[in-house]
């Protein structure tokens, strides 16, 4: 397994990447209304993606035709954005990556339309929390399973279930890179963090089971008993203090 710790040049560009994936998302969520379609949250992300000059990371990735993934209700992650309109209570994953420079950022907010069901916002806030737990415990010299484990901990102890089939990666010239970052895990386990390291953290929250299934389109991933989802990102900079969240405006 081959870990790449960044120089500071590379960083320089993750960090100009991460600012644009974070202020479209911040521009999405603002656009973001009852009544709209999914496919036009995309458009709305290729043009400020324009505005800015940077290409969308996901575009033609393993051939995803859009630059967004829009997942609503029980879709956790990669689902193309259509005809498909949001309806009051619904919440919407938005996840997006951008290439500045030849590096990707890489980050996603589940977002609320209008009013939702208290349950639907603990998932949310729960799913959030996580990715905060998450980032508390990228410490150099950590392991990579207290990360896990801290993510795991903060969902389960709230009732929820974190998906296992999918997990957060490293990033960084390529979009995924080593090491894959489960979002369960046992303290102590794993790879030992070093400064210099760039990971996406992501949990995906599940409010009933873990087990997932995959859509129609071979794209869009669902909870396998229906049950609502949410999904948080950032891309992260080991440092040896403070880890750095690089998707920030
Ligand atoms: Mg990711």
């Amino acid at each position: 397994m081959s870990i790449i710790i960044k120089s500071d040049r590379e960083i320089a560009a993750m960090r100009q990447a991460g600012k644009i994936v974070a202020a479209v998302l911040e521009v999405l969520k603002l656009d973001l209304r009852p009544g709209m379609k999914t496919k036009e949250l995309d458009i709305i992300t290729d043009q400020e993606l324009e505005k800015l000059g940077v290409k969308a990371s996901f575009k033609g990735y393993r051939g995803f035709p859009a630059s967004l993934c829009v997942s609503v209700n029980d879709e956790i992650v990669h689902g193309i954005p259509g005809e498909r309109l949001l309806n009051e209570g619904d919440i919407v994953s938005l996840d997006l990556g951008a290439i500045c420079n030849g590096f990707h950022g890489d980050a996603a907010v589940t977002v609320a339309v209008g009013e939702i069901s208290p349950q639907a916002r603990k998932l949310v806030q729960t799913a959030e929390g996580a990715l905060k737990a998450g980032i508390a415990a990228a410490f150099c010299g950590a392991r990579l399973g207290d990360v896990s484990a801290a993510i795991q901990y903060y969902v389960e102890s709230r009732g929820f279930s974190v998906v296992r089939e999918y997990t957060g990666h490293g990033i960084g010239r390529e979009m995924h890179e080593e090491p894959q970052v489960p979002n369960f895990g046992r303290l102590g386990e794993g790879l030992k963090l070093k400064k210099g390291m760039t990971l996406a953290l992501e949990p995906m929250v599940n409010a009933g089971s873990w087990r997932t299934r995959l859509g129609s389109d071979h794209w869009v991933v669902l909870t396998a008993d229906g049950s609502l989802s949410a999904h948080f990102e950032h891309t992260v900079l080991i440092t040896d203090g403070e880890p750095e969240v690089l998707t920030v405006a």
